[in-house]
């Protein structure tokens, strides 16, 4: 599939449509506290600017209340959401934020989750968690509703809030533990062709491509992790913002873009011949806890060091038929200054793995923390992958001794592996590592990778027959033949989506919100709540703008004029019209679209509506 990347959005559906008559709301009574300063703890932009212009307040860690302001946003997200859902041919449910135990009984998921799951127990002591997500839920209720192919395809969803217990929930609504999802279950007979889940899988592609373009957010359509169906069948959708905790991999070359777990790396050159420099050479390193301390210590930098990470070899990977005999452990080589990939040792080597318990590792011979590549060749049935950049004959390496507390300098893969390195059923090369800036791409030739920063808004998965088969979930085909229905989940995580328009959109005032999603669409200054005149103007202006379709919020507070327009920049509405008598006294508005600094501009009382409605696209 390509990899739609819109970094200019575009609204393809108007913010504004008289199709529904707009809100006008006053400022008196709704609940809009706005703060000079944030909380200290709130350092991303979101955070800070979502509590001091009255969106959101924290009620525990992760856990937020949504203020009027944000209940409309998260609305007009929502329905976003809704339209677009309905639109590929999904149906909305709503399932309960309670989830049995019974539900996790197949799938083990309670244990999968561990921490992360919220546990309750009623009054007759039956254990309940809230749901971190739902596929047991819907899974159960599919398996109960459908018997035959004839039901299938179905799509269903839901906007619901989730649980989970995060270990670091962090930047207000980014990462909460309360938060509010889009989660979507598709069912099939089969992977491919008509009604098959690769349709459904790339109609909910294109539904995240036009709700986050409509949301007015630039993000980008990333690779991500396969899971068992393997190829491309898992997505994130990122929004591009430092403020991220993920980092994109992107070649700008071929519109290749993937996640950290999931790029790939171009072609690099290896080879494990090569002289030695100098005798192999113990050296004492107690307590240096880290590989830059030793480094320093041994006078060498990381990218001049081997690092071995041992791994126990725990089956044949589900769908991989590995050839040779199951080995007990798999060493996992890479410089110093490179992160091995697990999902990358997994899918090259064809076994489930898992890192190596370190008292097991120990008892089998491993010196962990000073493992070197010789272990391979000293531990029976150990398996090795090198990564290419660590394959590399004409280096000195410094690496691990196999002996506690010492490392060893002028490591020379020949001399010290021999005939062991051209044994492919016990060492091969192969990219093993997290993709890195600078490293060449797997799609362009001469091209190289680059970085970015972003937000994970949604994510599109081919689950295949993961739950299907544990919870027992067949239909009946044309032959009458019993078969495990074929699955596909969707999530978008709503709540943080909010947050990251915020992230996006902003400047050194407060919120700047896109037209789609702003709470309200016009904000009208009163100078003089008292003035009858005044009053009576806004009063018009806002029931002619709702009658076109455009929501607004009166600022009818007895305040100085400089506060109100603080407080305007700050929560963001895209036009701020502003009644004084001086403007009016000309038969004038002021006019200022929240994106242009200064004053405003004088606008006829006549032309006003349509000047709104221009602005707002
Ligand atoms: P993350 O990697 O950010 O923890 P995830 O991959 O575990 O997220 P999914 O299970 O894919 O999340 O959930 C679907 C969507 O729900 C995510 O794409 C994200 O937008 C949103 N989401 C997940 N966890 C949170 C959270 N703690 N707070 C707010 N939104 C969240
Ligand atoms: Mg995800």
């Amino acid at each position: 599939m390509t990899i739609a990347t819109p970094t200019s959005p575009s609204h393809h559906a108007p913010a504004v449509t008289n199709r529904r008559t707009g809100a006008v709301h006053r400022w008196s009574e709704t609940l809009i506290p706005t703060l000079r300063e944030a909380p200290a703890e709130a350092t991303t932009p979101s955070h800070v600017l979502l509590l001091r212009a009255g969106y959101i307040r924290q009620v525990a860690a992760g856990v937020y209340t949504f203020l009027p302001l944000a209940w409309r946003v998260l609305d007009k997200v929502t329905t976003i959401v809704r339209e677009e859902m309905d639109a590929a041919g999904a149906r909305q449910l709503h399932m309960p934020a309670f989830v049995p135990f019974e539900l996790y009984k197949d799938t083990k998921r309670d244990e999968a989750y561990g921490d992360l799951l919220f546990r309750l127990k009623d009054r007759k002591g039956n254990d309940i968690a809230l749901g971190p997500t739902h596929e047991e839920t819907i899974t159960d209720l599919v398996r109960q509703s459908i018997t035959s192919y004839k039901q299938l395809p179905i799509n269903l969803y839901q906007v619901q809030t989730k649980y989970r217990d995060e270990a670091r929930p962090r930047a207000g609504l980014l990462r909460g533990r309360e938060f509010v999802m889009k989660d979507a279950y598709s069912f099939h007979t089969s992977v491919d062709g008509p009604g098959g889940l690769g349709e459904a899988y790339d109609a909910m592609y294109q539904a995240y491509v036009n709700i986050f373009t409509r949301c007015g957010l630039s993000f980008t359509a990333v690779e991500a992790e396969a899971g068992p169906i393997g190829g491309s069948a898992s997505h994130e959708f990122m929004v591009n913002a430092e403020s991220g905790e993920d980092t994109i991999l992107v070649c700008e070359a071929s519109g290749y873009a993937a996640n950290v777990e999931k790029a790939e790396i171009g072609e690099r050159s290896w080879s494990f011949d090569g002289a030695p420099a100098a005798p192999l050479e113990k050296v004492h390193t107690p307590n240096l806890p880290g590989i830059d301390g030793v480094a320093q210590f041994l006078k060498t930098t990381p990218d001049g060091m081997l690092k071995t990470i041992v791994f126990e070899v725990l089956g044949p990977k589900p769908g991989a038929a590995p050839s040779g005999p199951q080995p007990k452990w798999l060493l996992a080589c890479v410089r110093g200054d490179h992160e091995v990939n697990e999902g990358k040792v997994r899918d090259v080597s064809g076994w489930s793995i898992a890192l190596a318990d370190d008292k097991a590792a120990r008892a089998a011979g491993f010196a962990i923390g000073y493992v070197s590549p010789l272990a391979a060749t000293k531990v029976p049935g150990t398996l090795m992958l090198v990564d290419p950049d660590a394959a590399q004959g004409g280096i000195a390496w410094c690496t691990g001794s196999d002996e506690p507390d010492h490392h060893v300098r002028s490591f020379n893969w020949s001399r010290e592996m021999g005939a062991v390195l051209s044994d492919a059923g016990r060492v091969s090369v192969a990219d093993i590592r997290n993709a890195q800036a600078g490293d060449p791409s797997p799609r362009a030739k001469g091209s190289k990778l680059t970085t970015r920063r972003g937000i994970e808004v949604g994510h599109i998965f081919k689950l295949g027959t993961k739950y299907s088969e544990a919870m027992g979930l067949t239909v009946l085909d044309e032959k009458q033949q019993k078969r495990s229905v074929v699955m596909g989940c969707y999530g978008i995580g709503v709540s943080r989506t909010l947050a990251a328009c915020v992230e996006m959109s902003h400047d050194a005032g407060g919120i700047v919100w896109p037209a789609a999603v702003a709470p309200y669409h016009v904000e009208i200054v009163v100078m003089k709540p008292d003035d009858e005149t005044q009053s009576r103007h806004a009063r018009e202006i806002a029931a002619a703008l709702a009658e076109r379709g455009a929501d607004v919020l009166i600022d009818d507070r007895d305040e100085r004029p400089g506060p109100k327009f603080k407080d305007a920049d700050l929560i963001g509405i895209p036009v701020r019209l502003t009644l004084g008598d001086k403007a009016l006294a000309e038969g004038c508005v002021e006019f200022k679209p929240r994106t242009d600094a200064g004053k405003g501009e004088l606008v006829k009382l006549a032309d006003v509506i349509d000047r709104c409605l221009a602005a707002l696209g």
